[in-house]
């Protein structure tokens, strides 16, 4: 039962990857824009960033079924990740300015790292893992310090999720996007 609920609460904030990572791509890019010469590769680099750590979904259900929790596999360890973040932006420090493929991935590791932070609101990491099984959640931590704030907005994940499509779906209308970085980069090859 408790598991059920987890996982319905999972797929709820499995959904705000893709506008996180849309968001996290845009903040990021005033910084890089100078390396940037495609900025659909830069946009394909970050979302798939955001979504990597559930490859071992895939994995789980095609060769373990049985394995109840994905996020014990190595693509869900916040070590891994923060070691990509560390060694990406180690990269970017010493790379020429207008080199792009290090803020690549930068970019990916950054969003990875960000999917760590996004999974443990409604459900557990192992963020100490592969040293130890203990898992962290940030609703389990609410649950024992603030109890009242879970009966006074139990549907506070919702919201929150609802709150980065709105202001993922906000950058993408008021900025138009597309158009308007394509114009930028084209602007500054001329
Ligand atoms: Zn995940």
């Amino acid at each position: 039962m408790i598991e059920g609920k987890f996982r319905s609460r999972e797929v709820i904030i499995t959904f705000a990857h893709l506008p996180a990572g849309y968001i996290v791509s845009r903040l990021l890019f005033n910084s890089v824009e100078q390396r940037i010469t495609s900025y659909k590769r830069y946009l394909f680099w970050g979302l798939f960033g955001a979504v990597a750590p559930d490859i071992d979904h895939i994995y789980l259900l095609l060769f373990n079924p049985r394995q109840p929790d994905h996020h014990l596999y190595f693509p869900h360890y916040p070590v891994f990740w923060f070691s990509l973040l560390f060694l990406s932006w180690c990269w970017l420090v010493i790379s020429k300015k207008n080199e792009q493929n290090s803020s690549l991935f930068f970019l990916f590791s950054l969003e990875g790292t960000t999917h760590m932070i996004l999974d443990s609101v409604s459900r557990h990491i192992y963020w100490l893992a592969p040293l130890s099984s203990r898992i962290f959640s940030i609703e389990h931590l609410i649950h024992l310090r603030m109890p009242w704030f879970i009966e006074r907005y139990p549907y506070w994940e919702l919201s929150l999720e609802a709150s980065i499509l709105v202001w993922a779906a906000y950058l993408l209308i008021t900025d138009r996007n597309a158009g308007k970085i394509r114009a930028r980069l084209t602007a500054r090859a001329d």
